[in-house]
């Protein structure tokens, strides 16, 4: 039987990248975003058959208990979750609205936990069940200018660590993926020569990269509860 993975945030970036990686190693795929059409434009171009696109807004609780309840009724038990669904809203503190502090918060952080928590109890009768969560190199190393996502981002290393300790015996892991600058919609605005002289690897990594590393991580029986950074080194330079 196929495994079932759902790729919150799956519709762009590093997680459609992570929802083409899946599905080419014979997943079947759910494919969450706020935006359905994209989801679905996502889904639709992935091999094979079967694979779902939901819309789901994950800071929104009601939103993520109808999207995994459809899953479990569409597809049946959750293999695979993994959380891709980001936002950044970089500014200098002193210039951050508390509302966009609030959605950073709401986005990374709790829309990670709450899908965390609708998928668990689906997940406890797969085999090789895995969750990893998306974190960033700056919620372990700070950055100016993005106090904020990187306080959320730091807040899902706490949360991975105690989750996987949580699940351990019920032999689901649960680990985090850290990359540094990858080329996405969400570093398209970045330009500065400087950015790219920090990285020792001098080029922004690819989502295929970042895919392949979580990859990794969902299918490493032994590895749980830790932090894999993948960053072209830029955190040596930090
Ligand atoms: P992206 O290209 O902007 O894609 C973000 C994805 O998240 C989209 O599918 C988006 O779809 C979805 N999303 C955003 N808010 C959502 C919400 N409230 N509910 C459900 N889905 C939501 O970004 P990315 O670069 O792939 O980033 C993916 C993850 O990696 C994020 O957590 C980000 O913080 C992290 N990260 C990225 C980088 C980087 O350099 N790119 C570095 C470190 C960490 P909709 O807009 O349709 O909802």
């Amino acid at each position: 039987m196929s495994r079932l993975a759902v790729v919150c945030g799956g519709s762009r970036g590093i997680g459609k990248a992570v929802s083409r990686l899946l599905a080419e190693r014979g997943c079947r795929l759910a494919v969450l975003s706020r935006d359905e059409a994209a989801a679905k434009a996502t889904a639709a171009s992935l091999p094979g058959a079967d694979h779902l696109a939901l819309s789901c807004d994950v800071s929104k609780e009601q939103e993520v208990q109808k999207a995994f309840e459809a899953i479990q009724k569409q597809c049946g038990n959750i293999t695979y979750l993994v959380n891709s669904a980001g936002i950044n809203r970089d500014a200098l503190l002193l210039r951050t609205k508390p509302e966009d502090m609030l959605a950073l918060l709401h986005t990374n952080l709790l829309g990670t936990m709450l899908t965390c928590r609708a998928a668990l109890r689906s997940m406890l009768h797969t085999q090789g069940a895995a969750i990893v969560n998306i974190g960033s190199v700056v919620g372990l190393r700070g950055n100016a200018g993005q106090c904020a996502y990187s306080a959320s981002k730091a807040g899902l290393e706490g949360f991975t660590r105690s989750l996987a300790k949580e699940v351990a015996s019920r032999n689901i892991r649960v680990n985090l993926l850290a990359p540094g600058f990858v080329r996405t919609d969400m570093t398209a605005a970045l330009k500065d020569e400087s950015v790219l002289r920090s990285i020792p690897l001098g080029r922004f990594g690819e989502p295929d990269e970042v895919a392949q590393a979580v990859l990794f991580l969902l299918e490493s029986p032994y590895v749980t509860g830790q932090v894999l950074v993948v960053d072209g080194g830029l955190q040596l330079a930090m």
